[in-house]
């Protein structure tokens, strides 16, 4: 297949244009649960609860004082 792949926002079913949209991962605390991933456009991603992150494990420095 010479198309290119069209992705699907998983939560209103939009098409995400490449390089747009985003990634929401769910990963279980409990290492043995597989987790889950879903493809969002950018609106949906937008609404979805969370919070600016950046890698885990670790606090950015300059978290307490901005
Ligand atoms: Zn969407």
């Amino acid at each position: 297949m010479a198309r290119k792949t069209i992705l699907v926002c998983d939560k209103c079913g939009k098409e995400v244009e490449e390089a747009r949209g985003a990634v929401l991962r769910v990963t279980y605390s409990d290492a043995r649960r597989m987790g889950k991933q879903a493809d969002l456009c950018d609106d949906c991603a937008g609404s979805m609860p969370g919070q600016p992150a950046a890698r885990r494990g670790r606090k950015p420095k300059n978290a307490a004082q901005a």
